[in-house]
Parts: C-alpha cells; sequence; structure tokens
C-alpha cells in the first residue's frame, strides 16, 4: 500500500511527516499510526473488530487493503444482534476515530468497557436517524460512479437534502472536502417541512454560501438531483421572475468566482447523503460543522481511498 493511501486524515503518522511530533501509535506504542492502523490493525482495535466477527471471517478481515476492506463491509450481507452490518462497521470506524482523538488530548483516555455493547448503542440510535431513506442506501464499489477528488487548487462541495417519509420533516446538508478528500467544513440545516427538490436546493445555496464565506473562488459543486443541477445551470442565465432562494443562488453565481456544478449519482454522493439526514435530527436552522460528525468517517475514507486510485497525479 502506498504511502499517499496515509494522507486522508490526520493520523500521527500525517502530522509527524510536516512536524516533528511522534507518530508512534498511542494505544499500542509500537506502530507507526498510519490510517489502517488506527482504525483496524492495532492490538487495541482488532480486540474491538473480533468481538463482531465470525472466526471465519477473521483472515479477510483483517488482510483486505484499506480500499477493499471498507468496500467489502459497507456491502456486506451480514447482521449482528440483528442491525445491520454496513450501520455497525460505520458507527464503529467513527467511535474508534474518535477514541483516538480523545486520547491524543487525554493520555489516560481509555476505550469504554464492554465496547462492543456501546457501538451497538451508538448503531441503534444512528439507525433511528438513518431511517427516512434507508433502502436507498447504495453503496457499491463501481469506481465510475466513485466520488473524485477536486481538480488541484478547487475544493470540491457536496450537497443532499432528505425528506422522512413519514414525519414530512425536510433537511439538508453538504461537506466540503479538498485534493486529498480531507474534510474542511460542513453544514447541517433542518428546514422543517419542504419538498424533496426545495431540501436539496436549499442545500447548494447553503453549500455556495459557506465555500464563499471561507473565501474559497474555484469551487466544484455535485449534487445527486439532477433537476437542482439543471436549475443551477439554468439560472445563470435567467434573469428576473425567478423564487427568492433561486434568486440569491443566480446572484451568488454571478459573483466573482468559478462554480461548477455537476450532476452525480447518488452513490457518488455518501458523505453529503449521511449528513443531510443528520439534519432531521439537528436544530432548526443553519448549523456549520467545524468536525466531521464521526458516522461519516467511514464514507469519507472509501471516497478518498476510492479517489485516490482515480488519480495517478494525486
Ligand atoms: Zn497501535
Amino acid at each position: 500500500m502506498g504511502r499517499r493511501k496515509d494522507k486522508w486524515l490526520p493520523t500521527r503518522s500525517k502530522y509527524a511527516s510536516w512536524s516533528a511530533t511522534n507518530p508512534i501509535c498511542l494505544w499500542c506504542s509500537n506502530s507507526r499510526e498510519i490510517n489502517v492502523h488506527a482504525i483496524r490493525d492495532c492490538p487495541q482495535i482488532v480486540a474491538i473488530w473480533k468481538a463482531f466477527l465470525n472466526p471465519s471471517d477473521r483472515a479477510l478481515f483483517f488482510n483486505l487493503s484499506t480500499m477493499h476492506w471498507i468496500g467489502w463491509n459497507l456491502q456486506r450481507n451480514y447482521n449482528f444482534a440483528s442491525i445491520s452490518w454496513p450501520s455497525i462497521f460505520s458507527v464503529a470506524c467513527g467511535l474508534i476515530w474518535h477514541w483516538k482523538n480523545e486520547k491524543h488530548f487525554d493520555a489516560d483516555f481509555q476505550i469504554p468497557n464492554e465496547v462492543h455493547k456501546v457501538i451497538l448503542y451508538h448503531t441503534k440510535v444512528h439507525d433511528e436517524a438513518w431511517r427516512p431513506s434507508e433502502e436507498d442506501r447504495g453503496t457499491s464499489c463501481d469506481n465510475d460512479k466513485a466520488w473524485r477528488k477536486p481538480m488541484l487548487g478547487w475544493i470540491k462541495v457536496n450537497t443532499d437534502g432528505a425528506v422522512c417519509r413519514s414525519s414530512r420533516k425536510a433537511g439538508c446538508g453538504g461537506i466540503i472536502r479538498d485534493n486529498y478528500g480531507n474534510w474542511i467544513k460542513g453544514f447541517v440545516s433542518n428546514l422543517g417541512y419542504a419538498s424533496v427538490l426545495s431540501a436539496e436546493i436549499w442545500g447548494i445555496y447553503h453549500g455556495l454560501v459557506t465555500a464563499w464565506n471561507l473565501g474559497f473562488r474555484k469551487v466544484e459543486l455535485e449534487s445527486d438531483s439532477s433537476q437542482a443541477i439543471k436549475m443551477i445551470q439554468m439560472l445563470r442565465e435567467a434573469g428576473s421572475n425567478l423564487r427568492p432562494l433561486q434568486h440569491k443562488i443566480s446572484s451568488f453565481l454571478a459573483s466573482d468566482w468559478e462554480v461548477k456544478a455537476t450532476h452525480i449519482p447518488r452513490n457518488a454522493n455518501g458523505c453529503a447523503n449521511t449528513i443531510a439526514k443528520h439534519s432531521l435530527a439537528s436544530s432548526i436552522g443553519f448549523n456549520m460543522l467545524d468536525n466531521h460528525p464521526s458516522v461519516v468517517v467511514s464514507v469519507m475514507l472509501r471516497d478518498a481511498n476510492n479517489s485516490i486510485i482515480h488519480d495517478p497525479v494525486g
């Protein structure tokens, strides 16, 4: 596995590549803390995964390359304690990453007792929030449909809308990433009641405003709503007769910057999709996310790794 693959999240190994900090894993004090060590291969972490795995699956689980490992887990048709494995896997990756960061700031921090119960508890809570669109969990690792890193000098904004089928409550969310697939910023907005298209358009609006306010002037904007992207493209030429939100987006697009708006398949928009679902549980209105929610870690991992394969220059 190439060193480049270590660049997507700020592990201690990555810090150590440009500073004088210690790259050694804080759990085992034994290995360089590259990503796959931090999230799978550290002896402390191996013990967590083993509690969930059939002995017959262990060899495969611990030997797959990072990208295949994530793809295999996210697609796996397996339940543990009646909960789907892809859910447990996503939440476990997020928690393991979170605990690593806790340890970084507090040397006395320990992984909780009965850790698999803690993971199952968080997965159940998380699944409640996800239920609205459980069936559109598209996790194929088809590389033609994978998320791609933005071009050099550009950032990428992925946005999505979510509407709960039972409550009809709507929200949107988005994620801004750099050339390595690293998190820059994210946002959620709980919209109250709105149509699916309107939630998608609000997501695009907030994504543009957030990118502009952060000072980015070369922005690749992606949404899995072809209608919303068509509308954005029409707005570039449109003049009057627009609804207020469309008018705001139209004037924004006319500002002094470059925005490329592209429709992508839902499978390539997994991070924004996950974040948008979480907007339904957040307080009404716009909320900026400085740190990535733990549930998005596994999808970010998959995106960053898929994306590196696409870009030999990367
Ligand atoms: Zn370790």
